[in-house]
């Protein structure tokens, strides 16, 4: 813990805390340590954990990054962060992240820009930049972070670090503020795949207080880690090769993986996605619609800022959300209570659904013929801060790869890929059918 919280005042400049436990940390180190004597230490035992903070932690003041929520302090903490404590983990602080996690370079938190490690004129990725840089720049053991299009995956390629969004439903929900309810999943950023294991596995699992999460049981993601064997039937998309919007390193990136894994004797064939100039628009319409249904909560009356302009119920509710979300996070409340309303509804939102639906179907009836989809994380490596800040729809394209999973519900790693000339991390990302992670972590010891 002392290395660690070193670290952090070392790299404060890089703005990846909202909050660090400093005293509760060395704290709990002294009595994991007592345990660890005794022999009664549970599994993560020493292993010093940062969360995004839009993870409830209770007693600790959780923001999502938000003015609105500045103050507000959790009642109750979120399943994912009881089970790491369970097993003795040591929580150091939260981290920066996208207002609500909306957001791809974490320029957008109401804490200010975070900045990334390797290029400090970078971002370093979103919305769980923070976390992703916590890790990074060895502020703490490994970081939990979310993901609804990329939060994990991107942030984790930008950084050089493992990042992986579970199957939809493998791990509870309960008490990480709601994004896109039907996209929203924690899962780990971490600098190996046995890490990664280990903490899906002691996260994962059925949780009475999320009735998305799925009855199956857990697999020992981490007990059983061993690197796969046999030949693997791999499919890429054709698209990642020859769009313009690819960078041209990135693009070698992947041509080497399939060069080598085709060296290696697995099958490695290109395929069409129809449906790849409309999965952004898909993830948008939908993600939004969310969003303004899960961000009326936040109404000045039960958590957080309220305005001090606010006389009666409706300048309560007026000025304090006027005045406590930022601007990307009222685009996507306006437009989501657009594609909601009577009159549009059929023409946005249920036609988002059905094309929700087909791209899903596509995404499973490749991995019935293909054990993995192998396509990079991002189409660049890190921008540079101010780049998409000032324009929505690049941010928005820049989850190209990334919202494909989140769209058909499946598992996806990202993993890292060496650095560009420039010294910056890129990364590959492998997606597989449901519930199959123990494939996908055994696969991604080939990479790394
Ligand atoms: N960049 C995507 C968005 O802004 C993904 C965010 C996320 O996964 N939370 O919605």
């Amino acid at each position: 813990v002392e290395h660690y919280l070193g670290n952090i005042h070392q790299y404060a400049h890089l703005n990846a805390f909202n909050e660090v436990f400093e005293e509760e940390a060395l704290q709990n180190a002294v009595l994991v340590d007592e345990k660890l004597k005794q022999g009664t230490a549970g599994r993560l035992a020493g292993m010093v954990i940062a969360i995004k903070d839009n993870i409830c932690y209770q007693g600790h003041e959780v923001t999502a990054s938000s003015k609105i929520l500045e103050g507000f302090k959790s009642i109750y903490s979120s399943t994912v962060v009881e089970r790491l404590l369970n097993e003795d983990a040591i929580i150091i602080g939260r981290c920066n992240c996208d207002e609500f996690a909306m957001g791809a370079s974490n320029e957008s938190s109401y804490f200010g820009l975070v900045k990334n490690h390797a290029d400090n004129n970078c971002v370093p990725g979103g919305s769980s930049g923070g976390s992703a840089v916590a890790v990074q720049a060895d502020m703490c053991h490994a970081a939990i972070g979310t993901d609804t299009g990329g939060s994990i995956r991107q942030p984790a390629a930008f950084c050089g670090l493992v990042g992986l969004k579970p199957t939809y439903g493998r791990v509870s929900r309960y008490g990480l503020i709601a994004y896109g309810s039907s996209f929203d999943q924690a899962g780990p950023l971490t600098r190996s795949v046995e890490d990664a294991a280990l903490l899906l596995e002691i996260m994962a699992g059925a949780d009475e207080y999320d009735s998305t999460t799925s009855q199956l049981p857990v697999d020992a993601y981490g007990a059983e880690l061993k690197k796969s064997s046999g030949k693997k039937k791999i499919a890429y998309l054709r698209e990642a090769l020859t769009s313009d919007g690819v960078d041209e390193e990135v693009k070698k990136v992947l041509n080497d993986a399939i060069d080598k894994l085709r060296a290696d004797g697995h099958e490695v064939e290109p395929v069409e996605f129809d449906y790849l100039e409309y999965i952004v628009p898909t993830y948008y319409i939908l993600t939004m619609a969310e969003a303004s249904s899960n961000l009326a909560r936040f109404d000045g009356v039960h958590y957080g800022y309220r305005s001090k302009g606010a006389t009666d119920l409706m300048s309560t509710y007026k000025l304090s959300r006027t005045e406590g979300f930022g601007k990307e996070v009222k685009r996507r409340i306006m437009l989501g209570t657009f594609v909601l309303s009577a009159g549009y509804y059929d023409a946005y939102y249920a036609k988002a659904q059905k094309v929700r639906r087909l791209i899903k179907e596509r995404t499973d009836s490749i991995l019935k013929e293909f054990d993995f989809i192998l396509i990079p994380t991002a189409p660049e490596p890190a921008f540079e801060i101010g780049h998409i800040s000032d324009d929505p729809l690049k941010s928005y394209m820049a989850d190209i790869f990334t919202v494909q999973a989140s769209l058909a519900g499946v598992p996806a790693i990202s993993l890292p890929a060496g650095n560009n000339l420039r010294g910056l991390p890129l990364g590959l990302q492998l997606l597989t059918s449901h519930f199959n992670e123990q494939e996908l972590l055994n696969f991604s010891k080939y990479f790394v």
